[in-house]
């Protein structure tokens, strides 16, 4: 679970590999002070439906500043929810709640009707696949990498979900093809095909609910759409919650948050905001330049 424990905005953005020896380092002295109670719930969720629910959640960072104040979400299991709004609205923040990198200060959080703080934290973060722009990729051979989702899968399970998620006609044409170790010279990738392989690790063992966070940085079209086809893949039937930057992901999404401030201040499918024609139907209107 460790590769979990990291509050989501610290590991969204492209790091280098000096700042993600720092930004590590500040998570793990974040993750030591979030004020999180470990382990004390029992009961692990067995084969989750996905319905998710926030309900009258606050929640400050600084407890002399309010951030998130009475929010409330309702999400159906297989839903998609595409959140979206300007930097620093809360966005990061409702997946860090979500996933206990941080507990709320009032109100609750349920998944399937059962309050997430008393679900086991590792078992809780296990039944949640992650997709973010930093990739978590070890310095390791692509194959390994691939296997830490699935000890168990073999080479033939690999190739599949590599096939899946369009990672296996670059990874066939890298030097050593599966066993090519990343970062090392012969390794370098691109980031749209280290998430690609993100990807591909996250469908060798798919959880029945998802975090994707989807790139911001510039990204070939021909890659976008791989990972777009991929994400669709994946998302197939299972709760999703996604940081959302493109406009397809959003018009497509289930149920759209427009966050300011820490607060929902619209929320609906892409038809039912644009009819309100309020913040979202004005980001629209702008061409979705969202910051
Ligand atoms: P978004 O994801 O929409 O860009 P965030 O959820 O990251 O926004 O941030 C919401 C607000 O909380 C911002 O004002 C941000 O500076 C603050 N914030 C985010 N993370 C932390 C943290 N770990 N400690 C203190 N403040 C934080």
């Amino acid at each position: 679970a460790s590769t979990y424990a990291k509050p989501f905005n610290e590991i969204s953005g492209v790091i280098t590999e000096f700042q993600n020896a720092l930004a590590c380092a500040s998570r793990l002295f974040e993750v030591i002070d979030a004020d999180v109670e470990l382990d004390e719930g029992v009961d692990k969720l067995i084969e989750p439906r996905g319905s998710i629910e926030f309900k009258n959640v606050c929640f400050s960072y600084d407890k002399s500043k309010k951030l998130i104040e009475n929010l409330n979400i309702k999400v159906e299991p297989g839903q998609k929810v595409a959140i979206v709004g300007p930097t620093g609205a809360g966005k990061s923040t409702i997946i860090n709640l979500l996933m206990r990198f941080y507990d709320i200060d009032s109100g609750q959080i349920l998944i399937d009707g059962r309050d997430i703080r008393e679900i086991p934290l590792d078992d809780l973060r296990s039944n949640f696949g992650m997709v973010l722009q930093e990739t978590w990729l070890k310095n390791a051979s692509i194959k390994e990498n691939l296997k830490m989702a699935n000890p168990e899968a073999s080479d033939e399970e690999i190739i599949e979900a590599a096939k899946a998620s369009h990672a296996h006609s670059f990874i066939k044409k890298m030097p050593y093809g599966y066993d090519t170790v990343i970062n090392a010279g012969e390794g370098t990738l691109s980031l749209g095909q280290l998430q690609l392989l993100c990807i591909t690790r996250v469908m060798l063992n798919i959880p029945p609910m998802l975090i994707l966070d989807e790139a911001t940085s510039s990204i070939d079209t021909r890659t976008e759409q791989r990972i777009q086809s991929a994400f669709n893949k994946m998302m197939n039937g299972r709760t999703t919650f996604v940081v959302a930057h493109r406009l397809s992901t959003i018009k497509g999404a289930d149920l759209i948050l427009f966050i300011k401030d820490g607060a929902i201040v619209e929320q609906g499918n892409h038809s039912q905001l644009l009819q309100k024609n309020g913040f979202y139907a004005k980001l629209y209107r702008s061409d979705f330049e969202i910051n």
